[in-house]
């Protein structure tokens, strides 16, 4: 049982991706409902930087930082793929984060009466169970993607004795729409020696036993895989969308001038661009979509990730009906009345915002769980298209484009996106179902474990 007097809560970041930054916010807003309680949020140097930074200076004698190491072997020269630093960083992680654990616990002067990690951290479980406090998983990513996770050798199973990659999961409760190859990766794959898939089947199977699994998600979404899930894990709490519910209580930053500019336009006049965190499709993908802007003459925003002037046409850049920043207030934007259509890689907390402003989605899906988010906006929710053949060409742009913002599908699509986006800011509120579940996590990670 954990110590009585221990108001100090260890923090476990994935620093890859856009996990750290939900799991900030979730802990501040935890930070504001109990204030008496301490926080280390451990992570590596380079993603506490950048998060840290990201939230504005939040990190005071309630929310302490602690850097711990990324796993890079000595003299490792920077510049490689994500995919190699991932490894690298899997790579005796949870060594690395038991002793950034006990350094917390003495920079702080307190042990640590509970654990919240990434869902990803499956380790947790035992070093909870060792310092006999509770653990709380946040799955950072859609309750579809969580569930894959969970159903891994079932799934595999499937592929085995199906052999189809294009057959329905129709086994699966609200996959009918769904196939093998709509699915992660990791969950596909057939051998588990790589460092990740191997990381995410154990933790499919470790989650079940943790203390509460959150997830950035509302409960009016995907209701029979919602009920499924609230049967086999404990204490299942959907607390999203959190990048609404946290960061739309700080004025956005709008260096570029994003959002003057998009005052200047009709409603659903704009179609908004980006691929999330990192530069995803190949350049000559960009090169495709940037001609389907320069043929349609569409008003468009594009936050572009990396050299905009040394990758797209100089006829683009210039075209005065385009804007293309580093970085635009994301959840502003596609809150603001003008944007019509989102092109978008279907990061989870992109398909979030994309609900939360009432805008359908043009997918272009890269890893992970981004194929299944987009399939699932055009398949199930009927709220986005895919791209023909899953890939930008000039044509495909073009047509989706066209689906969006000039037909009667697209129309269709901006109804049920409308539905959505009204239960997602009714879970959002503060009488609504998400900020239950989360004073009810507050309760959890506060009160006395034992009853
Ligand atoms: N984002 C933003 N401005 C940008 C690009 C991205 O604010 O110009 C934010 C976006 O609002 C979202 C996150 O970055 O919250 C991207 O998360 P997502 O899960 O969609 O994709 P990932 O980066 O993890 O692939």
């Amino acid at each position: 049982h954990r110590p009585a007097t221990t108001n100090h809560i260890a923090v476990l970041a994935f620093p890859f991706g856009t996990h750290a930054m939900p799991l900030l916010g979730l802990v501040r807003k935890l930070s504001e409902a109990a204030p008496h309680v301490r926080f280390s949020f451990l992570s590596t140097a380079k993603s506490n930087a950048s998060t840290f930074s990201a939230w504005g200076s939040i990190e005071d004698d309630r929310i302490k930082r602690i850097d711990i190491g990324d796993g890079l072997p000595e003299g490792y020269v920077l510049g490689g793929k994500q995919g190699d630093l991932m490894e690298h960083f899997l790579e005796g992680v949870a060594e690395r984060f038991k002793h950034g654990v006990e350094a917390a616990a003495k920079e702080m002067g307190e042990g640590i009466g509970c654990l919240i990690s990434d869902a990803f951290y499956w380790f947790v479980e035992e070093m909870a169970e060792e310092m006999k406090v509770p653990w709380v998983a946040v799955w950072t990513s859609g309750p579809r993607a969580l569930l894959t996770h969970l159903d891994t050798d079932v799934i595999r199973e499937h592929i085995k004795s199906s052999g189809s990659r294009e057959k329905p999961l129709d086994f699966l409760p609200g996959f009918s729409e769904i196939r093998v190859a709509d699915l992660p990766e990791e969950v596909v794959t057939e051998s588990l020696d790589s460092p990740f898939p191997k990381f995410l089947y154990k933790m499919g199977h470790h989650l079940p036993r943790a203390t509460s699994v959150l997830i950035n998600c509302f409960e009016e979404i995907d209701k029979d895989i919602q009920s499924l899930l609230n049967s086999r894990l404990p204490n299942y709490l959907n607390v999203g969308p959190l990048s609404m519910l946290v960061l739309m209580q700080q004025p956005p930053s709008d260096d570029h001038g994003c959002l003057p500019w998009l005052d200047n336009h009709p409603p659903n006049s704009v179609v908004y661009i980006s691929f999330g965190g990192f530069l995803c499709p190949p350049p000559h993908e960009l090169a495709a979509l940037a001609d389907a802007l320069l043929e349609s003459g569409i008003p468009f925003l594009w936050s572009f990730r990396g050299n905009a002037e040394g990758s797209l046409p100089k006829g683009l850049r210039e075209m005065g009906s385009g804007k293309i920043v580093p970085w635009a207030p994301q959840v502003q934007v596609l809150m603001h009345s003008s944007v019509g259509a989102f092109v978008t890689h279907g990061g989870w907390n992109s398909v979030l915002e994309s609900i939360g402003g009432g805008v359908p989605m043009i997918g272009r899906p890269c890893f992970g769980d981004q194929r299944l988010n987009v399939k699932t906006a055009e398949n199930v929710w009927g709220i986005g298209v895919s791209l023909e053949g899953g890939v930008m060409t000039k044509s495909g742009v073009l047509k989706a484009l066209g689906q969006v913002l000039g037909s009667e599908e697209g129309k269709l699509m901006r109804e049920k996106v409308g539905i959505l986006q009204a239960l997602i800011h009714k879970a959002a509120e503060s009488t609504g179902a998400s900020s239950r579940n989360f004073s009810r996590l507050a309760e959890i990670v506060t009160k006395s474990w034992d009853q």
